[in-house]
Formats: C-alpha cells, structure tokens, sequence
C-alpha cells in the first residue's frame, strides 16, 4: 500500500496493533458465540434427555424404570449373542428345519397335486372352474363348520351366505369411489354407519366410516388421533398408552405412523388395564388413549368409565376398541347378561371400532369406524388438490374400494335384525357362560385349569392352574403346562388360540362353536388330564423328556418364545411363516 509508507512510525503502529486487537476481537467474539451455542445445544440436549429421563421415571417408577433399563441391557446382550457366527449359523438351520415342518403342512406337496402358476393359455370352461374350486372348499381342514375352530369364522349359516351372495352379486362391479355411477353403493354404506352409530348411542353431529376391518378401523383412529394433536396442538412427537392386552393393530399403527407407545400392564386378577399407570404416563405428547372392550386376549373389558375420566381430565382423544365385542356389547343387558357401559354415553370417549365382520355376521373385509364428532373423521381424511389426475378425496387409506362388500354387509344387518342380534348374543354368550362355568367347577377341570378374570362376553381364556413349585415352559406357575392341553386339543381337531405373558389359551365362542360347546368341554377334560400328565413326566425326568416326546407346535413355539429375552429366533420363525403363505 503507497499511503501507509508515508504514514509516521507510532501512528503505523498503533495502526497495525489496533488490526492486531481487532482481528483478535473478532476470534474472540466467533468463539464466544460458538462456545454460547455450544453450551446453548447441550444445555438443550440435556434438558431434553433429563426431560425423557423425568417423565420416565413419573410414568413408570423407579423400580419399573430400572427393571426396563435392564431387560433393554439383557435383550441387547442377548442380540449379540445371537449375532455370533457360530449361534447364528445353528439358530438358521434350526429356524429352517421348523419352516420345512411348517410347509409341509401347509402346502400340499405330491405328484397328485396340480399347481397352476401361469395363467391357462386358454379360458378353462364354468364346469372346470367349479370343480376347482370345489376342490379347494373341501381341501383337509380344522372344521369350523363343526365348531371346531375359535373365532374365525362368526356365523356361516346357510340362509344368511345365500342372502350375502346375492347382494355380493348385484354389487360384484360397485365401486364406493364412484357415487355417481353406484348411488345404491354410497346409500347403503351411510346407513350401515348410521345403524352401527344408533347401536353404540352416538349423540347427535357424531360420524363414521367403514373400513376393510378391524386393523383399519384402529389404524384409521389412531391416525386421526395423530393429526389432530399436531393441527391442534402442534405435537410433532407423538406418544399413545397402550394396555398390554390392546390389539396389536394399535402397534402396527405405532410402526407405520411414527408414534411411540408406552405399555400398561393387566395384571391378575381382573386382567383390566391399570389406570393410575396411564394417568402417570400421560405426558404432552400425548396424542390417545385406548381401552379394549373386550380385548382379544383375555375377553376382558377395561375400566372404560375411568379412562373417559382420564381423557376428559386431560383433554386427551379415547379410543374403544369393540371390534370383538361388536354386535354383542350392545346387546347383552337385552340377551340377559350383566353389561357395562363402554359406549359414546361416557363423555371422554371419542372413536369406537366396531367389526360387522365378526359378530354383525357381515362377510370378510367390513368393518366400521365411529367418531363423537364430524371434525375428528375429517382427521383421517386424505385430500390432494393438485395431483394431474385431478383433485383427490379419499375418506381413508384405500382408494378402490369394494361395493360388494358393503351391499353384503348392509344385507346382514338388515336381515339379522335387533331380534336376530338379542339371540344370537344369548345363544353365544351363553355357550361362553357354560364353558366358564365347566373351567370352574368341572372336576375335570378345575383343578387344572383357571380362567383368567372375569369375561363378560364370548372370549374365555385360561391358564394352567398353580400347583407347587418347578415351573416349565408354558406352566409359569408350575401346574399344567396349558400348550400342551392347547396341542392335545389340537390333535382332537380343535383350534383354539394360544397366548402369551401369561401361558394361556382362549376360546372365542361364535355360532357354530356355541353348537358344540359340550364337546368342547368334554375334550378339554381329557386334554387337562394329558396336560397334567406331561407336566408330571416332564418334571420326573427333567428336561430329557424334551428329546424324547415330540412337543406340539403350540409347546414348542411358545416355549421358545417364553425362554428367551431377545424375541430374534421367534421372528424369524414368523417371517418365515409369513413367506410360506406364499409358496404356489
Ligand atoms: C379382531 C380384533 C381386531 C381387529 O382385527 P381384524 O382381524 O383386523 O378385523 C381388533 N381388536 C380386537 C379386540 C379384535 O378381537
């Protein structure tokens, strides 16, 4: 630079020194502002984790949180175990040995067997496809047309399949997408919601939808619950409590909407969700509440009146699961049975799923989904204005939707009736009151077995009863081991439903199974006593037995899935089964 050499010496270096400070100045003030945000970012972080830490310990104690801190160690640990070279390669080939088993059961395999895998080149004939078809009806089966299966399938009269039929064939085209083209279509489902609202006392300005079934129907809420908290309240990470026993469809929708869950347990001996853990839980991520009436496993009705408290209290969206209890909660005062309220009568109730899939004896793939309010469906509802296929509204997740199905399904509830539903729910109630009634007084069976809690409806499930001490797997409490009673079962041709925490089984009684309810009893007399039996030659010899007497699959299964921390082997095994599904 010419000028600064013609600048004097003191002033060129006072010129020079105040560069100096203020290049120095500069760096100190960068690093104060970085060291400022630095701390600002952990303060942040600390006070988000301290937060979490905080409202853990609230929600689940101190004891509680330490004990699930861990079984996450011990489930960790358990997960490297299993990814060790040597463990993994022995898991895999005893997971492929049971999917082998699983396959050869379920896929026929033979040189008799004719598989179709491409299309025919040529149309086959009427005649050909029917006898067909005949012949995958009548392909080896457990037989619930003998009652003989749990759940499932809910009426399967003759009279009711023939009027669905032909509602299914009038509709076999119908589309609900299209209102215009099928203005019947649209009727008939406005007025399946408006019957099923009528049934579960809706007040006035409430909604609904109906989806493809129950796993919809819960996702759909808790959707809706989800986008309401964040229009509303701006909740960007949700959270929702769960009963343990709740559907699993509730965890699916954790899964597919990002939304974390925190569990509650039921325990012995009303199996009903613990309220006052929900209440610690509730934090304001909060997005729903659920309660089950019944719940699946169990068949027990939660404490629904407290949690209307709860949610009303909090502000908070309560979600009841009816979508067992269907077409039998509504009705058991009326078919003579004692009821509790679980409907839109309890203030802090929101949404109710409620299948007409299963005890409103509509086809596979119905189900409807009731909201307190108009606003709450538009929750669930897609709209997308600027797609070039035009402007999109959907109600829910499917687009198509089928038409038959709503046709058959408004077919049923018209053709059953109040008068049918009363009697079909004294007659399935019922069948479920005597099988109680045998679990707990039969001699034959009331030593072995106990059922769990009290059920108000048509789903009992038991466990083996406590007798001493040494407990195997599936007998946590060291009576009969009830998987067993479960296989033996299943060798006389029964399905019944295993469960798990704790080893139990359950029937869900529906009208075919209602027909052969002493049957019913009478088999499991004689199971309970093999149960007993193996239990009895198990602790004899020990775990050798093991070797020896081939398990059933229920034992196995649950078994495995008892004995192990990390759930690893037991969803292999699953996945597996689900890829068997799809072997032509
Ligand atoms: C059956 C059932 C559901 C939903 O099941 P889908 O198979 O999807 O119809 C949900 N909750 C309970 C309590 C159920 O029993």
């Amino acid at each position: 630079m010419p000028g600064s050499s013609r600048l004097p010496v003191s002033l060129r270096d006072s010129f020079a020194v105040a560069q100096q400070a203020s290049g120095r100045q500069r760096i100190l003030s960068l690093s104060i502002n970085t060291y400022v945000l630095r701390n600002l970012v952990f303060a942040l972080f600390l006070l988000r984790w301290s937060r979490v830490f905080l409202l853990n310990l609230r929600g689940y104690g101190l004891l509680g949180s330490l004990r699930r801190i861990y079984a996450a160690v011990r489930r960790a640990a358990y997960g490297v175990f299993f990814r060790l070279p040597v463990v993994r390669g022995r898991i895999r080939a005893q997971v492929d040995e049971a999917i082998g088993q699983l396959e050869r059961k379920l896929v026929p395999a033979g040189p008799d067997v004719q598989r179709f895998t491409r299309l025919p080149p040529e149309a086959w004939s009427d005649e050909r496809v029917q006898r067909e078809l005949e012949t995958l009806a009548g392909m080896e089966h457990t037989r619930w047309e003998d009652g003989r299966v749990s759940g499932a399938v809910y009426h399967g009269g003759k009279d009711l399949a023939r009027i669905q039929t032909e509602a299914y064939e009038m509709f076999a085209v119908a589309n609900p997408i299209h209102p215009d083209v099928f203005p019947g279509v649209r009727k008939m489902e406005a007025e399946i919601v408006a019957m099923v609202l009528s049934m579960f006392n809706a007040p006035e300005g409430a909604a609904g939808v109906t989806t493809s079934g129950g796993t919809e129907s819960i996702l759909s809420a808790v959707l809706s619950a989800r986008e309401k908290a964040r229009a509303e309240r701006g909740i960007t990470e949700p959270e929702m409590i769960l009963p343990e026993t709740a559907h699993t469809a509730f965890r699916k929708g954790g899964t597919y909407f990002g939304i974390k869950i925190h569990y509650v347990p039921c325990p012995a001996p009303t199996y009903k969700a613990q309220t006052s853990r929900i209440s610690r839980l509730i934090n304001r991520n909060t997005i729903l509440l659920v309660g089950s009436a019944p719940n699946f496993p169990h068949g027990i009705i939660d404490d629904i009146a407290a949690l209307s408290r709860l949610a009303v209290r909090h502000k908070l969206p309560l979600h009841v699961d009816c979508c067992l209890g269907s077409f039998l909660m509504p009705f058991l005062s009326r078919a003579g049975f004692p009821s509790e309220t679980v409907d839109f009568r309890l203030p802090g109730v929101t949404s109710i799923s409620v299948d007409t899939h299963k005890y409103g004896f509509a086809p596979k793939g119905n189900s409807c989904l009731l909201y307190r309010t108009r606003a709450l469906r538009a929750h669930q509802y897609f709209v997308c204005p600027d797609w070039p296929g035009g402007v999109y509204a959907s109600p829910g997740l499917a687009g198509s939707r089928p038409g038959a199905l709503i046709a058959a399904t408004w077919a049923s509830l018209v053709r059953t009736g109040e008068e049918g539903y009363v009697s079909a729910t004294h007659r399935i109630v019922g069948a479920a009151k005597r099988l109680e009634d045998a679990l707990r007084r039969h001699p034959g069976l009331a030593p072995h077995l106990r059922v769990l809690g009290r059920p108000l409806v048509s789903c009992v499930a038991f466990g083996g009863a406590p007798a001493g001490a040494g407990a195997a797997a599936g007998a946590a409490d060291g009576g009969v081991n009830v998987y067993a009673v479960a296989d033996a079962m299943a060798a006389r041709g029964w399905h019944l439903n295993a469960l798990q925490d704790p080893p139990a089984v359950h029937v869900a009684v529906t009208v075919p199974v209602s027909g052969a309810v002493e049957e019913l009893i009478g088999d499991l007399v004689a199971s309970g006593k093999e149960g007993a039996k193996e239990e009895k030659i198990r602790e004899m010899r020990g775990q050798a037995v093991n070797g020896k007497k081939k398990d059933g699959d229920n034992a196995v299964l649950y078994g495995v899935a008892g004995s192990l921390p990390h759930k690893g082997v037991v969803v292999e095994l699953a996945r597996g089964f689900l890829d068997t599904l799809y072997k032509a």
